[in-house]
Parts: structure tokens; C-alpha cells; sequence
């Protein structure tokens, strides 16, 4: 099973719909659509870089 589920950023309503029941703007998925697991590493990277 995967969430369909969209939150409005305008006023923080979640809605399966594509557009915010309440002022109508167009929701986005709470989730990230995409993760990226080298995304971690290369924070850790540059992390590591100003550290030393
Ligand atoms: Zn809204």
C-alpha cells in the first residue's frame, strides 16, 4: 500500500485531491516523491569537509 494522500500548503489540510477542498490551491505529498539515499552521504561529505 502506498499514501496518496496530499497536504494543502496553503492552510495544512490533507486530501486525497489534487486541489485543496477548502481555498482551493493545488496540494503537494507531504513525502518526498523521491529520496535519494546518496543525497545523505554527500551532506555527510560536506560535512566532514568543514569539520576538518
Ligand atoms: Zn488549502
Amino acid at each position: 500500500m502506498f499514501y496518496m494522500i496530499k497536504k494543502c500548503p496553503q492552510c495544512g489540510v490533507y486530501t486525497l485531491r489534487d486541489v485543496c477542498p477548502r481555498c482551493g490551491s493545488k496540494t503537494v505529498s507531504p513525502h518526498p516523491a523521491r529520496f535519494n539515499p546518496q543525497d545523505k552521504y554527500v551532506k555527510y561529505r560536506v560535512m566532514a569537509r568543514k569539520k576538518g
